[in-house]
């Protein structure tokens, strides 16, 4: 089957070479360098400068943050663009919605020293750091404090001294923020000490920096990730197929190399994939590029994100619609994370 998508977007057998030459851009440089203020990005977009935002105040709490290269793949012209809804401060955020509150999932009542949050059997979450590529507006961590969680202080001493004390902790999961936004140097000290940890099998990042800083994934990072001794997964996060570009397809490329298999989890958003055309798509361009769909989250109730949110009806039906017209593999599971619950809650539909 040869399925064109939209937008110039890829079609099913469009490929990137598995070896392609690691890009050698400064991508620090360029994630120092994200769109920050509203106006620009307007301005960028060519959108209507009146377009209503959040206040400075507001802004500061958490501020719009979005990559150049990201923004390259939004609609000029167009205010309902799935890519740029992710990220515009939109003055909806501050309708109080209930129910909405700023520990959606319960992780303030697990955090342990050196970061790690361990709310499931035999995996444990490393809040890596808390800063991200990208701000995405429903996020369920946008009100973590961060300052106070932070790992990778004291060169991780404290974050490997949890993980090894428990061994029934067989999968390290560096989570944030994104670990992606530190440094090799440090990462790759994380994963040295991480491999020392007899008891530990597998290393998993949750992370959104391949899709919209791919250039982030270069032959250093690629290094540290392939010596490591653990099996590597990597967990994306793209919501929808628009994010995935010829560069993005190349990164991911260089991550299966690197000896990582790649999932992804998706957030159903209402008004920016929550039609059953979109998730389909979203699933055959990501297994057109290696990526297994797994999950597709039910909104995190996080206050300032109501706007955001698809009901569990609405999304019963979806699930329906894709199942009927893909095979069984490219189907995500619909979950719900529920604070206090021993494993993400699998919704019936
Ligand atoms: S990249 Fe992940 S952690 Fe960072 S703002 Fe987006 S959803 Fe939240």
């Amino acid at each position: 089957m040869h399925v064109k998508l939209r937008n110039n977007l890829l079609s099913m057998d469009d490929h990137f070479p598995l070896t392609d030459t690691p890009p050698h851009a400064d991508w620090q440089r360029n994630l120092a360098d994200a769109i920050t203020k509203p106006a620009e990005l307007l301005a960028l977009l060519e959108l209507d400068p009146d377009l209503p935002a959040l206040d400075g105040s507001a802004l500061r709490d958490f501020p719009l943050r979005v990559p150049r290269g990201f923004a390259a793949r939004m609609r000029r012209g167009d205010a309902r663009d799935p890519l740029f809804l992710q990220v515009w401060p939109a003055s909806a955020e501050q309708q109080p919605t209930p129910g909405f509150t700023r520990d959606a999932v319960g992780d303030l009542a697990k955090l342990k020293p050196g970061g790690v949050i361990h709310k499931y059997h035999g995996r444990a979450l490393v809040i890596a750091t808390g800063a991200c590529a990208v701000h995405c507006r429903y996020c369920f961590r946008r009100h973590f404090p961060y300052g106070e969680a932070i790992a990778a202080r004291g060169q991780w001493r404290e974050t490997l001294t949890q993980l090894a004390a428990d061994d029934s902790i067989e999968e390290a999961i560096l989570s944030g923020g994104d670990p992606l936004a530190l440094s090799d140097d440090k990462l790759a000290a994380l994963a040295a000490g991480l491999d020392k940890i007899p008891h530990l099998r597998r290393l998993r990042l949750h992370t959104r920096v391949p899709v919209v800083l791919p250039e982030r994934v270069d032959s250093v990072l690629c290094s540290w990730l392939s010596q490591s001794r653990l099996q590597k997964i990597i967990v994306l996060h793209v919501n929808h197929p628009n994010e995935i570009d010829a560069a993005v397809g190349a990164a991911l490329n260089r991550l299966r190399a690197a000896g990582a298999t790649l999932l992804n989890q998706a957030v159903l958003l209402r008004g920016i994939n929550d039609t059953a055309g979109t998730q389909i798509a979203l699933s055959e361009k990501l297994f057109a590029q290696g990526v297994m769909p797994y999950y597709l989250h039910l909104l995190d109730r996080v206050e300032g994100a109501g706007h955001f949110e698809v009901d569990s009806l609405t999304a019963g039906n979806l699930m329906r619609e894709i199942s009927a017209r893909l095979p069984g593999y490219l189907v995500p599971r619909l979950v719900r994370e529920i604070a206090g619950a021993p494993a993400k809650t699998l919704l019936p539909w």
